[in-house]
């Protein structure tokens, strides 16, 4: 075992390993911890179970066990005896057969731990319960079809049991076994079904070479059988569940009390928020194919619930990073970091559409360690290099001088968070920001404090990473939502003030594996009218 798991699934059963299997496919990390004492292991097959009928129903929990092994989840036999609230998670003890305990961590629980079947105390009857003692007709009723079966009438229940078990067979006595005898109405109905009734109490269950043959009434008489149908109070099994707080509730059918179970909401959601049940510990009713579909509702549930948590994290850690990923400290860092950051060459587009262009005042936001401004400086331009990272504009003045004194000379270096302090008004003739990201709203005003800072006639060069890089794999380090298309640029021009070419282009560039890799650069060009 681990020490954490996504899930932890207390109860290997039909509903647990359902539940698990399901987790496991979400690709959730799974630990199932079962004490191996299923409801229906004294039984010899599983029935309507579809597609599965008849099977042991240890084979169908080795099947299912070997599944949730195939999507890699885990299985542990051991017992839990408690589990606590670990901040947002759960820490649940667990005894193994060897009588060590160990902690496993879990941020949520699915508790499958099934009911105990409290049996009416006649001698003879415990031993043979799920073999030829029996308490569900959908369970062994086609197996006695036709049989003698005997109810054992512990209470006003017992008149309903009788009626059931005679769609299986014509030869069915009720034997009076603490219950009151039946009001003139229910006799009636007996007697129109054909149905026997005899006074006990039952003293004992009999049996011939390992087969039910029959009971022994108070009275001395015996009353041949090959089924006795007994009513099981069904207790949840919910210590585990007790030690959260979580209480069990009685089950009512027709008036009487039959067993009980832990609430919880139709998906298993409990009470306690990340802990879920399912199958027959909230559900006495439930058979093994409805157990095993409620283990598999309540994994979806529990992936969903965790899938959300994972988002809200996600979410925090992410505004978290955009609170400081833009700032001047962490750029001065990411400079330090690497002796050079970028190639050193000017920007493609940048020497496409500045190459044309007549010289004048440019600014370069983002100068970077400066190959921008000093292309543009060595073709004539007067240029602002400005950049938020001092880091990088020391490299950058260092890179003019040794570019030649013609050149530095052309070069003003800024440092400057142009958020803050924009450039003046139509200051330029060309503004060239080169793959310039920032989440959307601070991005859309200093765009448009950089469209301000363009003289009339002069040219705005934006250049960034399309979205559609991220499609096929990693594409560039940028955040998906901070990239953009040139037609959302252009949107924010106001088309009486500018002639706008926005195009995306595709451009060769070398990965950092150094692969080979197409590029998209969403390119705007906009000239100011
Ligand atoms: C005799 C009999 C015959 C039946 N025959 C049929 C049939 O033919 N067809 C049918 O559909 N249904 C049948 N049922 C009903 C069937 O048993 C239940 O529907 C089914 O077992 C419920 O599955 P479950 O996963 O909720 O609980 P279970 O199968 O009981 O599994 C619960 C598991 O949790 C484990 N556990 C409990 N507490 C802890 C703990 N604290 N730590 C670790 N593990 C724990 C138990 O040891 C057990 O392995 C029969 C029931 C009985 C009594």
């Amino acid at each position: 075992m681990d020490e954490a798991y996504d899930v932890v699934v207390v109860g290997g059963g039909a509903a647990g390993l359902s539940g698990a299997v399901t987790l496991a496919r979400a690709r959730r990390s799974v630990l199932v911890i079962d004490a191996g004492k299923p409801r229906n292991a004294p039984s010899g097959h599983v029935h309507g179970y579809l597609g599965r009928e008849g099977t042991p129903p240890a084979g169908l929990l080795t099947a299912g066990r070997a599944e949730l092994a195939d999507y890699g989840g885990e299985f542990a036999v051991g017992t839990a005896t408690s589990a606590a609230k670990d901040g947002e998670g759960f820490v649940v003890a667990v005894e193994s057969p060897d009588g060590r305990v160990n902690e496993v961590r879990a941020r949520r629980l699915l508790v499958t731990t099934g009911l105990v079947d409290e049996l009416p105390e006649v001698p003879g009857l415990a031993g043979r319960f799920g073999r030829d003692v029996l308490h569900c007709p959908y369970c062994h009723g086609w197996e006695v079809r036709d049989g003698r079966v005997g109810v054992l009438a512990t209470g006003p229940l017992a008149w309903h049991h009788a009626e059931l078990w005679r769609q299986w067979s014509e030869h069915v006595i009720v034997l009076r076994h603490g219950a009151e005898a039946p009001d003139a109405a229910q006799a009636e109905r007996l007697a129109a079904r054909g149905i026997h009734l005899a006074d006990g109490p039952v003293t004992a269950v009999e049996t011939d070479a390992d087969r039910l043959s029959g009971v022994r009434l108070a009275s001395g008489e015996f009353v041949p059988l090959d089924a006795l149908v007994v009513a099981t109070s069904m207790t949840a099994r919910a210590g585990l569940l007790e030690s959260l707080g979580l209480r069990p509730v009685p089950v009512e059918f027709g008036g009487e009390v039959v067993g009980s179970r832990v609430p919880a909401d139709p998906t298993g959601a409990t009470e306690v928020p990340g802990v879920w049940v399912a199958g027959n510990v909230a559900d006495v009713s439930a058979q093994v194919v409805v157990s095993a579909a409620a283990g598999l509702r309540a994994g979806a549930m529990i992936n969903a619930d965790l899938v959300a948590a994972d988002t809200r994290d996600a979410v925090e850690a992410y505004r978290e990073l955009q609170l400081t990923h833009f700032e001047q400290d962490a750029w001065e860092e990411r400079y330090r970091s690497r002796p050079t950051l970028w190639s050193g060459n000017p920007n493609p587009q940048l020497v496409a559409e500045a190459a044309s262009l007549t010289p004048g005042r440019a600014l370069d936001v983002g100068s970077g360690e400066g190959a921008d401004a000093i292309w543009l400086a060595a073709r004539g331009w007067q240029v602002t290099g400005t950049d938020i990272a001092t880091v990088a504009l020391d490299r950058a003045a260092e890179h003019a001088r040794a570019a030649g004194p013609q050149i530095a000379e052309r070069i003003t270096w800024s440092h400057a968070d142009l958020r803050e302090n924009p450039p003046a008004a139509g200051a330029y003739e060309l503004v060239t920001a080169q793959f310039m990201h920032l989440p959307t709203e601070p991005r859309r005003a200093l765009f448009a404090a950089l469209a301000d800072a363009v003289a009339p006639g002069g040219t705005l060069l934006i250049v960034g990473h399309h979205p559609r890089d991220k499609r096929t794999g990693p594409g560039p380090g940028v955040y998906l939502d901070m990239m953009y298309t040139p037609e959302q640029v252009a949107a924010d021009l106001d088309p009486a003030r500018w002639e706008v070419r926005a195009e995306t282009r595709a451009r060769q560039a070398v990965n950092p594996e150094g692969g080979e890799v197409t590029m998209h650069d969403a390119v705007l060009v906009a000239r100011r009218r």
